[in-house]
């Protein structure tokens, strides 16, 4: 078994499967060092300036401790330690006018959102060398990204995704792929992987 790991070189040789596995694990730390890289200059932890950008670009229902928790695979109490900090660093306001009085939606307040505008580019860095590739392969990238995605959902690793191909829009069709809310055939590159609009398809 433990021959057979993707983190024995020596499978990696024997199958691209497990090549692109250790490669996808490379790429993950990337993400680590280049939030820990902003999250020095903020004095802010990584997850607390993940939950501000995803705050700012996501609609309000998705802006609560419930969906935090299952966005970043973190848990509840983990994600409320965290607001408590931004709310004491007075970066976040909480909303209790939701028709659940249990619990509250989160807004970011003044504060909030100069951080966010100072942290939100932390990827650049990897986007840059991604724009160094050429056009074909990188619409191939993600398809394969997409596809991947999609799958890891479905089989319950990765709870949370706002693709089309969970979408309840979507539709398959002999040779195209359809939104039925965009009213729009969907070429590759229109293939969304966080839209605004979805509806997860039961
Ligand atoms: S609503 Fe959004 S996610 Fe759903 S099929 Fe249309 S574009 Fe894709």
């Amino acid at each position: 078994m433990m021959n057979n790991s993707v983190f024995n070189p020596e499978q990696q040789q024997k199958e691209i499967s497990s090549k692109i596995v250790a490669g996808l694990e490379r790429i993950s730390e990337v993400f680590k060092v280049l939030l820990w890289e902003k999250a020095k200059k903020v004095g802010l932890s990584p997850i607390q300036i993940q939950i501000l950008i995803f705050i700012a670009f996501h609609k309000q229902e998705l802006c609560n401790v419930s969906h935090l928790a299952k966005e970043f695979n973190i848990s509840k109490p983990t994600v409320s330690d965290a607001i408590k900090v931004l709310d004491r660093k007075e970066m976040i306001l909480k909303d209790f006018s939701s028709p659940d009085s249990r619990s509250y939606t989160i807004h970011l307040s003044a504060l909030g959102k100069k951080i966010v505008a100072e942290t939100n580019d932390f990827a650049e860095p990897l986007k840059a060398q991604i724009d160094t590739i050429g056009s074909n392969e990188l619409e191939n990238v993600f398809k394969t990204l997409g596809e991947l995605i999609y799958k890891l959902n479905r089989n319950g690793i990765l709870t949370v995704q706002r693709t089309c191909y969970g979408c309840t829009y979507y539709q398959k069709n002999k040779k195209t792929d359809y939104c039925n809310l965009l009213k729009k055939e969907l070429f590759n590159e229109d293939i969304r992987l966080d839209c605004p609009e979805f509806e997860e398809r039961v």
